[in-house]
C-alpha cells in the first residue's frame, strides 16, 4: 500500500511533527504541496492531507492544491492540528472537497496543536505542549486504522469479484453463448430470454449497478453503447427496432450485481414498462 501525505506546516511544525508519527506507523511519502509536483498522485492508494487550521480554515495551498487535483477516484485521509477550533467528519470543509473529488475519505484526525496565532492571545499556552505523545499516540493509533479499512475494502471488492457471476461469464469459468467481445464489452444470449432476442451485455470491469458509474469508468458505457448497434446490425433487428433495459437495485429488478444491459428485439415492446 503506497501513501503520499501533502503538509502545509507552517507556523509551528506541529502538523508536519504528527504525519512523522503516522509515517513511523505506516511508511508513507510526506511532501509540502510545492513538492507533490513531484508525485504522480495515481501511483499513490492512499492520498493524505493535512494542515494546521489558522483561524479555523485549512492552509490556502493545500486547499488550492486539493481544488486542483484531477487525479483517479482513490483512498484519502485528513489530519490537522488546531488551537482551538475543530470539525467532524461531516463539516470538515477539506473533507467535503475531497468527497467531490471522487475521494473515499477514510478518516479525519485532529488534535491540538501549539498555535500561538491563535491561542496566546485568546488564552495564552492552553495547548502548550501539545501535540504531545498522548497526541501522537491517538495518531499512529489512526493511520492503522485507515491502513485497516484501505485493506479490508480491498478484499472486499476481491470477494465480490470473486463470486459474481458475469466476471466469471466474462473469463469464462462459467459458459455462455457469445454474441460479441471487444476489450471493453462482452455480449451473450440471456438464459431466459425475454423476446426472440434477447443479450446481456455487459462491461469487462465490474461495476456492480448504474450507481457506480464514475468519470473514470464511464469509458465503458461509452464502449456499450457503441456495442449496441453492432449488435443489433448482426441480430437483425436494427430495422424493426429494439430495446435497451438498464435494472438498477431493488426496484429496478436488479439481480446480478454486475452492470449490464439487455438488448432486446424480434417482437414489439409495450410502454410503459411494466
Ligand atoms: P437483471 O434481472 O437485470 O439483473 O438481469 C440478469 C439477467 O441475467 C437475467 O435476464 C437472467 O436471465 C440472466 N442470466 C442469469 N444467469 C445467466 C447465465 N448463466 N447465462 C446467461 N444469462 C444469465
Ligand atoms: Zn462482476
Amino acid at each position: 500500500m503506497k501513501i503520499l501525505t501533502i503538509v502545509e506546516s507552517k507556523h509551528q511544525g506541529n502538523t508536519l511533527k504528527v504525519a512523522k508519527a503516522m509515517a513511523r506507523e505506516v511508511p508513507m511519502t510526506i511532501t509540502d504541496v510545492k513538492g507533490a509536483s513531484n508525485y504522480n498522485l495515481d501511483d499513490y492508494d492512499i492520498l493524505g492531507f493535512g494542515s494546521g487550521l489558522y483561524y479555523g480554515r485549512y492552509d490556502k495551498e493545500l486547499t488550492r492544491f486539493a481544488k486542483a487535483i484531477n487525479d483517479k477516484p482513490r483512498a484519502a485521509f485528513v489530519l490537522f492540528t488546531s488551537g482551538i477550533n475543530a470539525y467532524s467528519e461531516k463539516t470538515d470543509p477539506l473533507v467535503n472537497l475531497l468527497k467531490r473529488k471522487n475521494k473515499n475519505v477514510l478518516g479525519l484526525f485532529g488534535c491540538r496543536g501549539h498555535d500561538k496565532f491563535i491561542v496566546f492571545r485568546i488564552v495564552g499556552g492552553l495547548n502548550k505542549g501539545h501535540p504531545d505523545e498522548a497526541d501522537l499516540k491517538n495518531a499512529r493509533d489512526f493511520i492503522s486504522g485507515v491502513a485497516e479499512s484501505y485493506e479490508n475494502a480491498k478484499k472486499k471488492k476481491g470477494a465480490a469479484i470473486m463470486d459474481c457471476l458475469f466476471c466469471k461469464i466474462i473469463n469464462g469459468e462459467i459458459p455462455s453463448t457469445k454474441v460479441f467481445e471487444n476489450d471493453m464489452v462482452y455480449a451473450f444470449r440471456d438464459i431466459s430470454p425475454q423476446a426472440p432476442e434477447h443479450v446481456v451485455i455487459v462491461p469487462k470491469a465490474h461495476i456492480k449497478s448504474a450507481n457506480e458509474i464514475t468519470e473514470e469508468n464511464v469509458k465503458y458505457i461509452a464502449a456499450i453503447w457503441e456495442a449496441v448497434p453492432a449488435i443489433a446490425r448482426q441480430l437483425g433487428i436494427d430495422g424493426d427496432g429494439y430495446r435497451v433495459v438498464n435494472n438498477c437495485g431493488k426496484n429496478g429488478g436488479q439481480t446480478v450485481d454486475h452492470l449490464h444491459f439487455h438488448l432486446m428485439g424480434g417482437r414489439e415492446f409495450a410502454w410503459p414498462a411494466g
